[in-house]
C-alpha cells in the first residue's frame, strides 16, 4: 500500500511542456499519484523527504531490453552482431533454465531502477516453456519496477519439446493474457516480440494478428542490417501497421519506411550502444528527428554494454552529433538539443508503450513514478540548466532514490526490500552454470562461421530469406 509522500525543496524537473522545470519546487504524492506540485506545498500527514539541493525527475523508460541476458555481463564486450547471435542466441539461449531467467529478469530489472529507470521494455525472447515465461514475469515482479514484458515468439535452435511449434508459442502467450497478465493496470502488463521476419511471411502476420486480438503492445527487431526486404513496407502492404508498434533499431529503414512508422503512429527504439558495437549500422536517432517519427532509447544488452539510460543518452546524441558535425564541418548550430533527448527517454518513451497518459512526465493526476538525483554532488554543481545536466553530466550513482506509482524502491540510495547477497549469489551460480553447460567461455563462438553462411544479412553476406535476427 502507498503512503503519501511530501518530495520538499528540489529543483523538480517536470519534463511537462506546461509545468517546465521548478527551481524550488515540493511534490506530494498520494495514492500512488501525484497529487500537486509547487512551491511550500502544506501538508501536515505525510512522510516527508528533504530535498533541498536535489533534483526530482520522472523515472526513465527503457524501450528495449534483453533483461535475461543479466548473467553473461560483458561476455561480448568485443563481440560482433554474428558473434552475438552465434554465443548469445543459438548457443547460450537454449541452455537458459527457469530459474536462470527467474534470477536474470530480478537482477536485471533491479539494476535498471537502481540507474533510475522505472520502467523497461523486456523483449523477452528465450522462452523455451510456458515455466520460461512465468518465471521472466516473476523476475520482474520481484524488482517491483514497471515493465512491458514483451513475450517473444522467437524459436531457439533447435525445437523446444514444452513449446514445439510456432502455434504453441502463440497459445501460451494467450495464457498469460488470460490470466495474470489480463490486466493492462499491474506494474507488469503483457506485450509481444515478434520472431525477426526470416520466418515465413504467414507466420509474421499471424503473429502480429494474434497480438492484435490480444489487445498489447507489439516490438519488433527491424532493419538492423540493409535486409533484402524491409518489414514495414512488408506489413504496410498487407495494412499491418499501427500505433501498437515499437520497431527496434532501424538503422538501415530508408526515409519511406520512416515516414510509413510515423504516419501509422508507431515508434521507433534506437539502442545507440549495441548498434555502434556490433555493426548493426549507425543510430536512426537523426534520421527520426527530421522525419518527425517518435523515437525513445533502449540499452539492449548487457551482455556486451550498459544497462543505464544515462550512458545511452549522452552517446547517442554525441554519436550524431559527430556524425552531423563530420558531414558539415563547422556548425552554427547542434541539431540535436540536450532537453530533447531527455523527452526522448521520458515522455516519448512512455507513449511508445501506450503509457503516456499514465507516466512519463511530473504531472499532478499522473503515477508516482520518479527519481531523486544528488545535484548537490560535484558532477552536478552548479546545477545551471537542469535538463541539460541530467543528460550531460548525471550518471547512474547520482540516483539516490526511485519512487514507482508512490512506492520507494530505492531510498537515501539503498535498494528496499531487497536481499541483494543472496541475489549476488544466484546470479554468479547461474552464470557458472550456464557458462559449464555451455563448455566454458572459449566455445561460445564455436558457431560463427555456419551461421554466417545461413543467415540472411541483405546486402550484407549470405541472401536465403528475407531479413534476419538483432540482438
Ligand atoms: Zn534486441
Amino acid at each position: 500500500m502507498s503512503e503519501r509522500w511530501l518530495l520538499r525543496g528540489a529543483t523538480v524537473v517536470t519534463c511537462d511542456d506546461e509545468l517546465g522545470d521548478l527551481p524550488s519546487a515540493d511534490v506530494l504524492i498520494e495514492g500512488g499519484k501525484i497529487a500537486a506540485i509547487g512551491p511550500g506545498l502544506s501538508v501536515s500527514d505525510a512522510r516527508v523527504l528533504e530535498l533541498e539541493g536535489k533534483l526530482v525527475m520522472p523515472g526513465l523508460v527503457d524501450t528495449h531490453r534483453h533483461t535475461w541476458q543479466t548473467p553473461l555481463r560483458a561476455l561480448g564486450a568485443d563481440w560482433t552482431v554474428m558473434d552475438y547471435l552465434a554465443a548469445v542466441r543459438v548457443k547460450l539461449s537454449p541452455l537458459f533454465r527457469p530459474e536462470d531467467i527467474l534470477v536474470a529478469n530480478h537482477a536485471g530489472a533491479l539494476e535498471a531502477l537502481d540507474a533510475g529507470i522505472t520502467t523497461l521494455v523486456d523483449y523477452s525472447h528465450c522462452i523455451y516453456s510456458p515455466d520460461h515465461a512465468d518465471a521472466a514475469i516473476d523476475g520482474l515482479e520481484a524488482a517491483g519496477g514497471r515493465a512491458l514484458f514483451a513475450y517473444g515468439y522467437a524459436a531457439g535452435p533447435t525445437p523446444s519439446p514444452d513449446l514445439p511449434d510456432h502455434r504453441a508459442r502463440i497459445r501460451d502467450a494467450e495464457r498469460l493474457r488470460r490470466s495474470r497478465l489480463a490486466s493492462d493496470d499491474r506494474l507488469v502488463r503483457m506485450g509481444v516480440a515478434l520472431t525477426e521476419m526470416q520466418v515465413p511471411w504467414e507466420v509474421s502476420v499471424d503473429e502480429i494478428r494474434s497480438a492484435r486480438a490480444l489487445g498489447v503492445p507489439i516490438t519488433l527487431h527491424c532493419s538492423a542490417w540493409p535486409v533484402n526486404k524491409s518489414e514495414v513496407q512488408l506489413m504496410a502492404a498487407e495494412g499491418l501497421l499501427g500505433a501498437d508498434m515499437l520497431y527496434v533499431h532501424c538503422t538501415f529503414s530508408s526515409e519511406d519506411d520512416l515516414r510509413a512508422i510515423r504516419d501509422s503512429g508507431g515508434s521507433i527504439s534506437a539502442t545507440p550502444e549495441t548498434e555502434l558495437q556490433m555493426g548493426m549500422g549507425f543510430p536512426v536517432v537523426g534520421r527520426a528527428l527530421c522525419a518527425g517519427v517518435r523515437w525513445s532509447l533502449g540499452c539492449d544488452v548487457v551482455s556486451s554494454n550498459g544497462g543505464d539510460m544515462f550512458t545511452a543518452m549522452r552517446l547517442a546524441m554525441q554519436a550524431e552529433r559527430g556524425a552531423e558535425n563530420a558531414r558539415v564541418g563547422l556548425p552554427s548550430s547542434l541539431p540535436l538539443k540536450a532537453a530533447r533527448m531527455l523527452r526522448a527517454t521520458t515522455t516519448d518513451a512512455a507513449e511508445a508503450i501506450g503509457l503516456g497518459r499514465v507516466v512519463g512526465s511530473l504531472r499532478p493526476g499522473k503515477d508516482a513514478d520518479l527519481v531523486v538525483l544528488s545535484a548537490d554532488a560535484l558532477n552536478l554543481t552548479p546545477l545551471n540548466r537542469p535538463r541539460e545536466a541530467v543528460v550531460m553530466q548525471a550518471h547512474a550513482g547520482n540516483v539516490e532514490t526511485v519512487i514507482v506509482r508512490g512506492v520507494p524502491v530505492k531510498l537515501g540510495g539503498v535498494l528496499v526490500g531487497q536481499d541483494l547477497a543472496l541475489l549476488r549469489r544466484r546470479l554468479v551460480a547461474s552464470r557458472d552454470a550456464l557458462v559449464e553447460r555451455a563448455g566454458g567461455v572459449a566455445s561460445l563462438l564455436g558457431e560463427v562461421h555456419r551461421l554466417e553462411e545461413s543467415w540472411d544479412m541483405g546486402g550484407g553476406k549470405s541472401a536465403t530469406g528475407d531479413a534476419g535476427a538483432s540482438a
